[in-house]
């Protein structure tokens, strides 16, 4: 579907040719604003060898691909990127072009946003249209949520991290057009990947996991911290973290929960030593029990969630500990 206003694009991201499911939840969500501003979704997806991935982005919801397919491509490469991106909105002028939230995102995203001289909301954790059509890029702050909007500079662009969105049910049958770039060769770059080393992530996998226990700057210390890790352990759980855990550098920032984080959908969500800021706590709407373990009284976190116990989280969780041993392996009846 074509029309006079431009199109919704995402930047499509892939490791190893394997597209990374941010782009289809992005794609998902691009469908639904272009439906509505009656404009066609585009993707770009630049890479090596990745011709056989274009069909995915069409059963997404993508009505065009564009494809840049080179072997200096096959790595995300920021300058080389960047120019492809830029020279091909200067032409097709986008009205939107959203990119996921992930390392080469955050990094893209204002490498283009500052070319094409426009504005950019990083972590958006909603996309919605206002009644005249313009992009409302939603972010928690000042205690709310904080609506920005772009609306004289094109494209509005915005970074969303994995998980705001759903994966769209993939439609097989749907197909679209492909455009093949004419990537530019080898270009004088300062910065280059040479190769991608991926780490291992250690202990339960925060995304996938039906028990998160997340800490926070109320840890105090390394042995605090050690403490709420033992409690996940006892769990089974995943590890989470707040920005002041991670900045502390008592957990990695992989761990880290909210809109500058992982968004996590636990079956049991429990935040020891953390006051509920809702940057952090946007990371975890979708859980289904919430439970806070604070020693003031006064916290707002326990404003937010199902059960809280009020104790100094160091002294609480070795009891805890204690008692869930004790009835690990005996079934309970509620
Ligand atoms: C743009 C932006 C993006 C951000 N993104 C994120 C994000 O993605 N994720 C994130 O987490 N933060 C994020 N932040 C930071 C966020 O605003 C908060 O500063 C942060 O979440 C607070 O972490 P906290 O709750 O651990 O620390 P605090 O707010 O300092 O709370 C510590 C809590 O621990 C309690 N406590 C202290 N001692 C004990 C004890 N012994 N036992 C039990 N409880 C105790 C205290 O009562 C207090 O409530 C972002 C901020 C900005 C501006």
């Amino acid at each position: 579907m074509e029309s006079r206003r431009g199109s919704v694009w995402v930047i499509a991201e892939q490791i190893d040719c394997r597209i990374l499911s941010v782009s289809l939840q992005l794609i998902g969500h691009a469908r639904k604003l272009a439906d509505e501003l009656e404009t066609s979704v585009e993707v770009i997806l630049l890479g090596d060898k990745i011709e056989g991935q274009t069909q995915q982005l069409f059963a997404a919801g993508a009505d065009r691909v564009y494809l840049g397919n080179a072997p200096h491509l096959s790595f995300y490469q920021p300058e080389i990127y960047t120019e492809i991106i830029v020279k091909l909105a200067k032409e097709r002028q986008p009205e939107i072009i959203l990119i996921g939230s992930t390392s080469m995102g955050r990094e893209l995203a204002p490498l283009v946003a500052a070319r094409l001289e426009t504005g950019l909301t990083a972590h958006s954790i909603d996309l919605l249209l206002d009644e005249n059509k313009i992009l409302e890029q939603r972010v928690p702050a000042y205690g709310g949520l904080l609506s920005i909007i772009c609306p004289k500079r094109r494209p509005q662009m915005a970074t969303i991290a994995r998980g705001v969105f759903p994966i769209p049910e993939l439609d097989e049958k749907r197909t679209g057009e492909i455009v093949l770039l004419d990537v530019p060769g080898e270009i004088p770059r300062r910065i280059q990947t040479l190769e991608i080393i991926r780490e291992e992530p250690e202990g339960v996998p925060l995304e996938s996991t039906p028990i998160v226990v997340a800490g926070g700057a109320g840890a105090s210390d390394l042995a605090g911290w050690r403490i709420i890790a033992a409690l996940a352990e006892a769990l089974n759980a995943a590890l989470g973290s707040t920005r002041p855990a991670v900045d502390e550098g008592w957990a990695g920032l992989e761990t880290m929960i909210g809109q500058s984080g992982k968004m996590v959908s636990p079956e049991l969500y429990i935040g020891v030593g953390l006051s509920g800021e809702l940057q952090h706590m946007v990371g975890i709407v979708r859980a289904q029990v919430m439970v806070a373990i604070n020693n003031d009284p006064k916290s707002p976190v326990f404003e937010q969630v199902d059960y809280g116990i009020v104790d100094d989280c160091r002294e609480f969780i070795p009891l805890f500990i204690e008692k869930i041993k004790e009835y690990q392996g005996k079934q309970v009846t509620c």
